[in-house]
């Protein structure tokens, strides 16, 4: 009954995560986990033991263990530490009044109201089953 295991905070420097008094660089951190990290099944967390297929996957998970946010929005300026949130914050930003893209069957609409009237015609329960766009609305 004794832990002869090595556990992984013991190769990190200080305390990994962000409260650590030490100016711990979280970059650092990010790959120097990633590497301890490294096992078998992939990459764990050495916080949370979360596994993840891919290095870079991993490292991104650290950032929320570490709040490193490295990338910002050029827009608004708002700091994110995965790609994949920032990429999704941008989008909000533009506002593209050419594409309006049907949420439920992905087509694309070339005008806001041409979408509406997709979606109506389309995904209104109303319409439910027997779906034709012709008639619907009529012309306007
Ligand atoms: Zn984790
Ligand atoms: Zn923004
Ligand atoms: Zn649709």
């Amino acid at each position: 009954m004794h832990q002869d295991r090595i556990m992984p905070y013991d190769v990190l420097p200080a305390n990994a995560p962000a409260e650590s008094e030490k100016k711990t660089d979280p970059a650092e951190v990010e790959t120097r986990a990633s590497e301890i990290g490294k096992c078998n099944e992939g990459y764990r967390c050495i916080f949370c033991n979360k596994i993840y297929s891919r290095k870079y996957g991993l490292r991104i998970h650290i950032r929320t263990h570490t709040g490193y946010k490295p990338l910002t929005c050029k827009v608004c300026e708002h700091r994110f530490g995965d790609p994949s949130n920032l990429n999704k914050h941008v989008r909000l930003h533009v506002t593209d009044d050419s594409r309006y893209k049907c949420d439920i069957c992905g087509k694309v609409l070339v005008r806001r109201r041409d979408l509406e009237r997709h979606k109506n015609s389309w995904h209104s329960e109303k319409n439910d089953g027997n779906v034709s766009d012709v008639g619907v609305n009529g012309a306007t």
